[in-house]
């Protein structure tokens, strides 16, 4: 049979350790032998990072904004014992933060759904997407600690030199306290990409804050976000037929836990950070969890919400067999091919994505697992493969239904 031909490339970013390994075998066993693979191809490996100081993930990022699409393999991001390990000239940032202040973009979660793992809460048959604020709140703030009496108070001294201060608390013995803030420009991309996702993935938008405590600084968000929704999202939500609503964030914790998902839930920084951890383990593995990076002018970045998966890589290299699940880092690759499809209108690639997605998830149906799934799969007579193993696997059920 005839490869599918691609028009523009995908910006794919390679990475570390395991993840390095499941992302040639993926690659080699269920991409290149159905598609003429077309890719701008940048290597984010720790070395090849060392090697060109960091700039290789610059490039990746501003070819991302090129083409509107990649897809990116998990990194390390060093620490102390990685620049020993790799003996690197510095410690390097993390390549996702460097990406993301490129494009500027949210991070959605989305756990991937199997018939046969049963999420812990029970009501939760659908997806729930967790779609981060990256920017500000405690993530850049500033703290300060003090052991007697004193005044605090909160001054903005404005450009032209007009001062506004209010007193926070008069102190009378010792405390803490803690200076954040947030910028209209990042709450409205915030916005605009949580607004666009939705209408992406045809699913209804929840946001949540608390403005009935913080008046001021959370009600903002939830006047910047019905804002920007009634000039340029409300008729294309209706048209599409959902919804987008605000509440507190406590209601939302009450309500998610008994609807049946299928909702994108919009979170501050701090809260989706809590959250999508909840989420993750709630609907039963971390290999499970996929993640899109979308920027507000719609360039998309695919990944795994996993890292690098160390362990098992020291396994490998010692030549012992490993059992890593390679699901996040596959619907990575059917993600970013179905939009890729779906920007150039080819309908193949469109629907080889899809029969990839739906041949991975037949085969964890069917018991065919990895070690991590092993105590969660419901199926009884269930065979547990190694990593090589569960790719050919899925390849055998693509095959049936190509
Ligand atoms: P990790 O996600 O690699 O592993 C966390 C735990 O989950 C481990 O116990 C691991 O065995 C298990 N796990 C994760 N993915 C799995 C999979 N696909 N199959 C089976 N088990 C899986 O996170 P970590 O150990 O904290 O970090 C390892 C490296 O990954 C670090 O160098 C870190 O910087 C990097 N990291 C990268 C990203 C990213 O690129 N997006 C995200 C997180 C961590």
């Amino acid at each position: 049979t005839k490869k599918i031909k691609m028009i523009a490339p995908l910006v794919e970013m390679d990475g570390d350790e395991m993840t390095r390994i499941i992302w040639k075998m993926i690659k080699d066993i269920l991409l290149t032998p159905y598609i003429d693979l077309k890719t701008e191809y940048y290597d984010l490996g720790l070395e090849y990072r060392d090697k060109t100081n960091d700039k290789v993930t610059e490039e990746s990022a501003l070819a991302i904004k090129k083409y509107g699409v990649g897809v990116k393999c998990a990194t390390i991001t060093p620490n102390a014992d990685r620049v020993k390990e790799y003996k690197l000239k510095q410690m390097w940032k993390s390549p996702n933060g460097t990406i993301r202040s490129i494009l500027d973009g949210t991070v959605f979660r989305t756990p991937l759904i199997v018939d046969s793992i049963k999420p812990f809460v029970k009501p939760w048959t659908k997806p729930i997407t967790i779609a981060r604020h990256a920017y500000g709140d405690i993530y850049k703030n500033v703290e300060h600690r003090f052991t007697g009496k004193g005044k605090a108070e909160l001054v903005f001294t404005s450009e032209s030199g007009e001062v506004t201060s209010k007193v926070i608390h008069e102190f009378k013995g010792a405390g803490v306290l803690m200076g954040i803030h947030n910028l209209d420009a990042s709450i409205e991309n915030f916005a605009r990409a949580c607004f666009n996702y939705a209408l992406d993935q045809k699913q209804d938008l929840w946001f949540s804050a608390k403005d009935t405590i913080s008046k001021t600084y959370d009600h903002t968000f939830k006047d910047i976000f019905q804002e920007i929704f009634d000039k340029d999202f409300k008729e294309k939500f209706a048209a599409a037929k959902i919804e987008y609503f605000y509440t507190l964030i406590d209601d939302v914790v009450a309500r998610i836990m008994r609807s049946e998902g299928g909702i994108i839930w919009a979170c501050k920084n701090y809260d989706g950070d809590v959250m999508s951890d909840m989420v993750a383990s709630a609907f039963g593995s971390l290999a499970m969890m996929t993640s899109v990076l979308v920027s507000p002018d719609g360039d998309y970045e695919y990944e795994a919400a996993h890292g690098t998966v160390q362990r098992h890589y020291y396994k490998h290299l010692k030549g012992e067999e490993t059992s890593t699940n390679s699901m996040a880092t596959l619907f990575a690759w059917t993600g970013a091919l179905k939009k890729r499809g779906e920007l150039d209108g080819i309908n193949e690639l469109v629907d080889f994505a899809a029969k990839l997605e739906k041949a991975a998830i037949q085969t964890i149906e069917e018991g065919v697992i990895t070690k991590d799934l092993a105590e969660l799969s419901e199926v009884k007579e269930k065979k547990v493969v190694n990593t090589e193993n569960f790719l050919k696997e899925v390849n055998i059920r693509l095959a049936a239904i190509l």
